[in-house]
């Protein structure tokens, strides 16, 4: 076991209410009571309006209205809209049931009114542990951090996670996976957030390929929901690296999807650092049950393995946009443990085009 050695370090986290286990959506009307809220406005994606009725029906006189209009990426006319059904129906607090577009929906109004939110995640994508918000204006999307709009409770209930299609799951599991192997590197780690990266990988690791196998199977369920929520924690704690800028040039630049792409990228993000992230590394052939020389290859193997996607090429990006990207990806420097180049980055997705299986 590798021994801590780093004693140098900053430790912040922004500390919320979690409540955790099956069946534990009951709770939803203790906890508005115990965060003061009376005219809850429940809300969802069209798709998951059925969803958003069931929480209304628990929260029973303590819902004001239903709000299902959460769509993707959070447009500013969604947050308009809502901005309305707030002020006629006098909301008091937030209640999002659903994953990272309707907690980012929530993030959105709480942005402008102050108003908490009790967040219910129903994919793995970890919106509701963290303070990062994100509005699409005007063809484009500007992030940023406000501890206002971090949800003061979740509750995490792998119930709602089994409609999940097992594809989904295994995408949206790898995308949180993506958040703690950057934790386990990033330039602000510290070994509060290291310890759950780890953890979040082992659960991880174990939990996706036995919900694939089985969607029914409540304890794999769970495992996947736990190692999100440490991922999800982890992300709120420390920075992201070159694996996120990619993906970001991919999903911003080109409309490629994003846990799909999460999950084909990170295997050769990990090769492109491995080098120079040996602590990591040895953190994650523990965590993955692999020899370190081989960790890279092994994230690849959980979605090769469970039928999801490992190549740019089939998610339909073009061939001719690789040099485009690494260029877009090149600019405005950030940190990464190993420096790179322009150059290195177009050799990093043409790997990840191909989809050959990463040599660490
Ligand atoms: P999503 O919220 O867009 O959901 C995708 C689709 O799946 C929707 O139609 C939704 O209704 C449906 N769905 C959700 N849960 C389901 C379930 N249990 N069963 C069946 N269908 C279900 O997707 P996502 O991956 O959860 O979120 C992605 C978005 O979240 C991205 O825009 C990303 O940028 C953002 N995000 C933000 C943060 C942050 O910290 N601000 C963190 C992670 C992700």
């Amino acid at each position: 076991m590798t021994e801590q050695t780093d004693y140098t370090f900053t430790y912040s986290a922004l500390s919320n209410h979690v409540i955790f286990g099956m069946g534990r959506l009951a709770e939803v009307k203790s906890e508005a009571e115990r965060l003061e809220g009376e005219r809850a406005m429940v809300l969802s994606t069209p798709h998951q309006k059925e969803l958003a009725e069931r929480v209304a029906a628990l929260l029973g006189e303590r819902c004001a209205v239903i709000h299902p209009y959460a769509v993707q990426h959070v447009p500013y006319e969604t947050i308009t809209a809502a901005l309305e059904d707030v002020r006629s129906h006098k909301v008091d607090i937030l209640v999002a049931p659903g994953g990272g577009s309707t907690v980012g929906l929530a993030k959105g109004v709480a942005l402008e009114t102050g108003l908490p939110i009790l967040a219910i995640p129903t994919t793995y994508a970890g919106s509701e542990m963290t303070h990062i918000w994100g509005i699409s204006r005007d063809g484009r999307k500007t992030t940023g951090r406000d501890p206002g709009v971090k949800p003061k409770s979740v509750i995490y209930d792998p119930e709602l996670v089994r409609s999940l299609p097992p594809s989904m799951s295994l995408t949206s599991g790898i995308n949180a996976m993506a958040h703690a192997v950057e934790a386990l590197y990033a330039e602000n780690r510290n070994p509060i957030a290291s310890m759950m990266a780890e953890e979040s990988i082992r659960q991880l690791a174990k939990g996706l390929p036995a919900v694939v196998a089985d969607p029914e199977d409540m304890e794999a369920r769970s495992a996947s929901l736990y190692g999100a929520w440490l991922a999800a924690t982890v992300l709120d704690m420390v920075g992201m690296a070159l694996h996120h800028k990619l993906c970001h040039t991919l999903g911003g630049s080109f409309g490629m999807p994003h846990a799909r792409t999460h999950t084909v990228i990170l295997p050769y993000a990990i090769a492109y650092n491995h080098s120079h992230i040996p602590q990591a590394v040895e953190q994650l052939g523990r965590a993955l049950g692999c020899a370190p020389q081989d960790v890279a290859g092994a994230v690849q193997d959980i979605s090769r393995s469970n039928g999801g996607p490992v190549s740019l090429k089939e998610l339909g990006f073009k061939e001719k946009d690789l040099d485009k990207a690494a260029e877009i990806a090149n600019q405005n420097k950030y940190y990464n443990p190993r420096p790179f180049t322009q150059t290195d980055l177009r050799t990093v997705l043409g790997a990840a085009f191909s989809g050959e299986r990463p040599d660490s």
